[in-house]
Formats: C-alpha cells, sequence, structure tokens
C-alpha cells in the first residue's frame, strides 16, 4: 500500500474542508470497499479523512420520514424495527448484501458510494476506463459474464453492484448531502450516473460533498414487497440479478408498484415502463411476464452475458409474484 495520511474529523465541517483542500484526499467511514481498492492501487489517495466520529449514526422517524444517517451501520437499518416493519423492502435487501461481518461494518453512505467490482477495475495491469480514463475497456471483449445489459457506453459496461441502492431507488428514497455550498437533496435515481463518456465518475457528487443520511418517505408498499437476488453462492456474492419489487395493491388491483433492478446497469436500474403498465391493473402472472417483457425491450447483453435477457425478466415475474402473494 501507498503511504498516506490519516485525519480524523471531529465536525462536519472541518470534514468537508479538509477533503476541498487536498484534491486526492477521500472520505473513509467502515473501510470495506476503500482499503480493498487502496491495497490493490486502484486508487491512492495521500489523504483519508476518518468520518467515524461525526454524529450521523441514528436512524430516526421525523414528520411522518425515516432519516437514516450516512453512518449507520447496514446491520442495524437491517434489524431496525421501524425498518422491518414500514420498509421490509430496504431491510431485505441490506440482508441479501455481503456477509454478516461485513454488514457490521458497512455504513449507509459507504455502501451507495461503494465502486462496481468489474475485475477488470481490480486488476491494475489491465485497461479500463473507469479506473484509468482512455485506456479501453478490458470487459467490453473480456468476460463479462458479471456486466450490464442496460444503460452501458462502448467506454464501460459495468454494473454498480449494491444491493441496499436498489432498494433505495425503488422507494423514491432522497440523498442528504452537505458540501462547499451548503445542504442539498438528490433524488436516489438522479444520485448515480450512467457511464456514458466518463465512466470514471460513478455519481453526481462534486468534491467536498459529503453523504449524511438517506431520507424514506412513509408509504404503502410495506405489505406487498420483495427483494429477490440471483447469485453464483447462496451467500457472500454478488448480483447476476436483483430485483426489488414494491406492491400498492387493493383487492386484486395494483394501485401503484415500484421496481428496480440490480446487477444489470451502472446505477440501480428502475423500471418505469414496467410500473406504469401495471398501475390499475390486477395483480396476476399474465400481467407481471407483460410487464417484464415491455422492460426489456431496451436491453442489451454481450457475449458472456446472454443469459441475463432471459434471467432478468424471469426473476421479475418472480420478484412480483412473491409481492403480491399470487
Ligand atoms: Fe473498466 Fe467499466 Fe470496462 Fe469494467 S466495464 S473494464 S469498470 S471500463
Amino acid at each position: 500500500m501507498i503511504p498516506f495520511q490519516y485525519v480524523r474529523a471531529l465536525k462536519q465541517r472541518s470534514a468537508i474542508d479538509a477533503v476541498l483542500k487536498d484534491k486526492s484526499a477521500q472520505f473513509i467511514a467502515g473501510g470495506t470497499n476503500l482499503v480493498d481498492l487502496m491495497k490493490r492501487g486502484v486508487t491512492a489517495p495521500q489523504k483519508v479523512v476518518d468520518i467515524t466520529n461525526l454524529p450521523l449514526k441514528e436512524v430516526v422517524l421525523k414528520n411522518n420520514k425515516l432519516l437514516i444517517g450516512a453512518l449507520a451501520l447496514n446491520a442495524d437499518v437491517a434489524e431496525h424495527p421501524f425498518v422491518v416493519k414500514h420498509f421490509p423492502l430496504l431491510s431485505l435487501a441490506l440482508q441479501a448484501g455481503a456477509s454478516a461481518q461485513l454488514r457490521n461494518m458497512a455504513t449507509t453512505g459507504g455502501n451507495m458510494l461503494q465502486r462496481t467490482r468489474c475485475p477488470y477495475f481490480y486488476d491494475t495491469v489491465l485497461p479500463c476506463n473507469k479506473r484509468n480514463p482512455g485506456s479501453g475497456c478490458g470487459a467490453l471483449e473480456g468476460y463479462n459474464r458479471m456486466h450490464a445489459i442496460f444503460g452501458a457506453s462502448d467506454k464501460c459496461i459495468a454494473v454498480h453492484p449494491s444491493d441496499m441502492a436498489i432498494a433505495l431507488a425503488a422507494l423514491d428514497a432522497v440523498v442528504l448531502v452537505s458540501g462547499a455550498k451548503g445542504d442539498r437533496r438528490i433524488p436516489f435515481t438522479d444520485f448515480h450516473r450512467l457511464p456514458g463518456d466518463r465512466p470514471e465518475i460513478d455519481n453526481n457528487l462534486v468534491r467536498g460533498d459529503l453523504v449524511v443520511g438517506v431520507e424514506l418517505s412513509q408509504n404503502a408498499f410495506s405489505k406487498h414487497a420483495h427483494y429477490l437476488k440471483i447469485r453464483d453462492r447462496a451467500s457472500y456474492a454478488f448480483a447476476l440479478v436483483s430485483v426489488a419489487a414494491a406492491l400498492d395493491i387493493n383487492g386484486n388491483t395494483i394501485n401503484n408498484a415500484r421496481l428496480a433492478m440490480g446487477g444489470v446497469a451502472h446505477k440501480p436500474w428502475r423500471l418505469f415502463t414496467a410500473e406504469k403498465f401495471l398501475a390499475g391493473k390486477p395483480a396476476t402472472e399474465e400481467n407481471f411476464k407483460a410487464a417484464a417483457a415491455l422492460e426489456m425491450q431496451t436491453a442489451k447483453a454481450y457475449e458472456h452475458n446472454k443469459f441475463k435477457l432471459t434471467l432478468a425478466p424471469n426473476t421479475v415475474v418472480e420478484a412480483l409474484k412473491i409481492a403480491a402473494k399470487v
């Protein structure tokens, strides 16, 4: 590992200032991704600013909104009684992520900011536009079994690895950010970027921006929600395809649907077309299949991930059936 300076921030403002002053500085909290990246030489900050002493660990209900502090641990959020009861989709997604040990270290903010697990990104002798802009994309013509089928570009076909973020996208969460110009709110679906010509940029934060929390509004989806993750082994594996499905059902009629997919795009992939199709329709397998088929019209596979063209719609249908209890 390359030597670096370690600074522990005691105030939010001093943490932001420390990162603003030093172009190579990065915030660190649980470190479950950043330390790996540093050990492997993928990133080499000259300074890391430890934010774990900041008062951002709370999970509280305020004015009918659930506020999850950026430093709330994944395990604590997943097991929080209010989250389990009112936002079961989030609890299930968190429990599907990583391992128990990692969930005890990883934070809410860090989870959404984790970087892709594309193997070419982590292997510093191979070309990767995300790690080394302009060097090429090893995965395009390489072993791209885990890669995107939606929203990719000829510069990068990586996927976002988070499970938590897929549920937050489906639930219309809002990211709370503090930065050089004060506080701002970013809708979760606008937080992460597609790769386009700048795959090295994962999200819409700017230098000095600190994620301070996530806000969720209470909703009518708690009775019919499911997170279905398909992976190569039952635990500690990233999604081949995952689906966050939440339905507001009256009798057998769907009032509203919320759907997002993981393992298929550079950002949590919200299924707006399928949601629109399902609103006002009966909760039947036939309608679920039609909704999934509509969404798949824009999918594009590469040499080794063609199986996702079948796996993705099947996972959408199965997640909807489990959520709807049909
Ligand atoms: Fe790098 Fe993206 Fe290509 Fe992977 S898919 S090698 S992360 S540019």
